[in-house]
């Protein structure tokens, strides 16, 4: 008889054991409908000596149910699950969970219906259907989709629906996608381009080959990676390119379409079922040729992968913060290496850990030290705002006022950084002192003026904006502490009621649309001043953007955690890298309190070797990653006693490594997250330490009951 091992996506259980019909062709990779009680499960069989199961004899097997008709998950892609499993200590199926986003991505409809043009203009035709009409001329697509292209409304479209200027047509959900070709329009590159572009395309198809593409801000590491992407379609050899936001997908698109003809596979949380099913497939069916997604895209069943790129590799949000904790980065290391494939970090910031691995010889770098066409990188300037403060009440300083201004009369475009959303991070009574706080969390309610409304960024519990102190009844006693953007965008108000100003956060920019009309805004030059977060400091490129304003570069230091300094130093080297990207030159105007503090010094003498030379012998003298390594053991639950009791037992029961040391239970920096508390252990250990093993053993030994909840994060970006 055969038997078959298979992972399901469910967590709770481990791999069960089922037997094959005689009719069933299963192989591990295999993709199974596998019978439970009486439920259904989605999962993927086994090789059965790589998992242990419960032996259950030959006649208590249950048959499975059914085989899916796309490719079995190839093996690379299997170790990889197995490795992120072992190492950020997941379940098999959490990591599951993303290689099969869901059944209604697998299964969905078959049947899509798409839309183009008819050729004939609506009666009603208003400017922006005019731009509409124009823009979606001579393509086809679902409402959402050419609402993108266009940079409209789904509504607008719809409107044209109605209007007989578009008309639907059925389409089958799984039809061949669009062929990106290589040789569409190649870029003129310069010599030290083509040198890198060179060095990249030939790394294509010969093995595994991390390389990190380290190059200024604005030298064309896009134009020069977009290159080994040609090589790898010339070697009918799918890509993968990870972005760190999907908010940037959208200009990536219109630029790759752009180079290569049409537009790649995307994949990202915002897709619609119909959408992610026709994406999943022409992924596990090797048709889509080139896929830009979020980090989730790196789990896809990908058969036929010739080259990995992480763009803005150095960027935070690469590393998931719940469900399984990988960090996107060096989990593409770990595919590019099973699959025997290059991998290119591209940044111009690259990490400290990146950086690292160049200097031991395990990644290669290839660097573009210029700027493309000449441009030349922008001047940064302190401004120390002990000597030149702003006046009371406002939070900008005198100097940065007058180069806005002198920007606004040359017509040029500015962009003032801060990142903070919303008006005011802190609301307080100014006569009993009391201070708003969010119920779930150990986190201010930070007022956003904007919608109106008090806000958790953690939990997103909101509140009405209080009329009086709930403390002692006053009224008119509240105030707003500290500056958000909306904040300094009321500032630029005042200064400049004539200046056209947008906000740039999370909470204006929330979907591809919305970043693609950003974008157009700027480009038609109907923006003066932009006032932003960090979402503005990642791949932009605005040519005629030649002022940048820093609003606090204090701000990130505060934290004083191990990647605080690192952090800062990138984050401003990025907002000053939007400036001066065209033929006008940059300047930067960082506001400080403190000229003298390491990262501004950098910053302003433009001695980058020097900062990440300091940064990394810091590093190395506290033995901290990359030269040690670090785990949290988060302990959380809704009743602090329970989760102390069960933290102080996993402290106590620590085991005696050699080369290891355990800190804590404290309570963890957020102490109380969306309702439950925390407490925090912390493990340092010796590079060489096998530290997941240790772990694993250890937490083994010890229960909780199900209302504790225990979570590993293994090299924890912040804490
Ligand atoms: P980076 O990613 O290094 O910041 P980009 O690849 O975004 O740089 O390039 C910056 C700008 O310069 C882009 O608008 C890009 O189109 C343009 N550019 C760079 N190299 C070339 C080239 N060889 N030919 C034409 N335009 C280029
Ligand atoms: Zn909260």
């Amino acid at each position: 008889m055969k038997r078959a091992r298979v992972v399901t996506m469910n967590a709770a259980l481990g791999p069960l054991d089922y037997r094959v019909p005689e009719s069933m062709d299963v192989v591990p990779g295999s993709i199974v409908v596998a019978p439970l009680g009486p439920r259904q499960l989605l999962g993927v069989a086994w090789e059965p000596d790589r998992l242990s199961s419960n032996e259950v004899p030959d006649s208590r097997l249950r048959p499975l149910a059914g085989t899916l008709d796309v490719r079995p998950i190839a093996a690379p892609l299997r170790r990889l699950c197995e490795w992120t499993a072992d190492y950020y200590l997941a379940p098999l199926a959490s990591v599951l969970r993303m290689v099969l986003p869901s059944s209604a991505a697998l299964d969905g409809p078959r049947q899509l219906t798409e839309y183009r043009p008819t050729g004939a203009s609506p009666a009603r035709l208003t400017p922006q259907r005019e731009k509409a009409l124009a823009a979606v001329e001579g393509r086809q697509g679902t409402i959402r989709e050419l609402a993108d292209h266009a940079g409209v409304s789904d509504g607008v479209m719809r409107g044209l629906v109605n209007a007989g200027a578009l008309q639907a047509v059925a389409v089958d959900a799984d039809r061949p996608l669009p062929c990106p070709d290589p040789d569409h329009a190649p870029p003129d590159l310069n010599d030290d381009q083509r040198e890198a572009a060179s060095d990249l395309s030939s790394a294509v198809g010969k093995g595994f080959d991390p390389i990190l593409l380290d190059g200024v801000t604005g030298s064309g590491k896009t134009e020069v990676y977009f290159e080994a992407i040609a090589e790898c379609l010339r070697q009918g050899r799918q890509a993968l390119v990870l972005l760190p936001e999907i908010a940037l997908t959208e200009p990536f698109l219109k630029r790759f379409e752009a180079r290569f003809g049409c537009a790649p596979v995307a994949w990202h949380s915002g897709l619609r079922s119909s959408q992610r099913r026709r994406a999943w497939r022409g992924i596990a069916s090797g048709e889509a040729a080139v896929i830009v997604g979020a980090r989730s895209a790196l789990f896809l069943p990908y058969p036929n992968l010739g080259l990995i790129v992480v763009d803005e590799a150095h960027e935070p949000t690469f590393k998931q913060e719940d469900g399984v904790q990988y960090h996107a980065r060096d989990t593409a290391v770990m595919r590019a290496r099973f699959e025997g494939i290059p991998v290119i970090l591209s940044s111009a910031t690259p990490a400290i850990e990146s950086r690292h691995m160049v200097e031991i010889g395990r990644y290669r770098e290839v660097s573009l030290p210029k700027r493309f066409a000449g441009a030349s990188m922008p001047e940064i300037r302190a401004i120390n705002l002990t000597q030149d403060p702003p006046p009371r009440g406002r939070w900008l300083a005198p100097e940065l006022v007058r180069e806005l201004e002198s920007n606004l009369d040359r017509g040029e475009q500015s962009l003032l950084f801060l990142n903070r959303r919303g008006f005011a991070p802190l609301t307080l009574c100014r006569h009993c002192g009391h201070r708003f706080q969010c119920p779930n969390c150990t986190a201010w309610m930070v007022e956003h003026r904007l919608m109106h409304r008090l806000a958790c960024h953690h939990c997103g519990h909101v509140m009405p904006p209080p009329k009086a102190c709930p403390e002692c009844g006053e009224e008119d006693s509240l105030v707003a502490c500290g500056p958000g953007v909306e904040r300094i965008a009321d500032e630029v108000a005042d200064l400049f009621p004539d200046a056209r100003a947008a906000i740039v956060t999370s909470d204006t920019i929330w979907s591809p649309l919305k970043a693609a009309e950003f974008v157009g805004a700027m480009d038609a030059g109907a923006i003066d001043i932009v006032v932003g977060t960090q979402l503005v400091t990642k791949g932009y490129h605005f040519p005629n953007l030649t002022l940048v304003g820093v609003v606090d570069a204090d701000l990130g230091l505060a934290g004083g955690d191990l990647r605080a300094a690192e952090r800062s130093f990138q984050q401003i080297q990025q907002v000053a890298g939007r400036a001066g990207r065209g033929d006008k030159p940059g300047r930067v105007l960082v506001q400080t309190h403190d000229p003298d503090a390491p990262v501004i010094a950098a910053l302003v003498s433009g001695d980058v070797p020097g900062f990440y030379g300091a940064e990394t012998e810091a590093r190395r003298e506290a033995a901290m990653p990359p030269f040690g390594r670090l785990a949290a053991i988060v302990v959380s639950a809704e009743d602090a006693s329970e989760a102390e009791a069960v933290a102080r037992r996993i402290g106590h029961s620590a085991p005696d490594v050699e080369g290891m040391a355990v800190f804590g239970p404290a309570p963890a920096p957020l102490a109380m997250l969306r309702g439950r508390h925390r407490q925090r252990l912390l493990v340092h250990a010796r590079r060489s330490l096998d530290v997941q093993d240790v772990i694993r053993d250890w937490l083994a030994d010890i229960e909780w009951s199900p209302k504790v909840r225990v979570s590993v994060d293994v090299d924890p970006y912040s804490f």
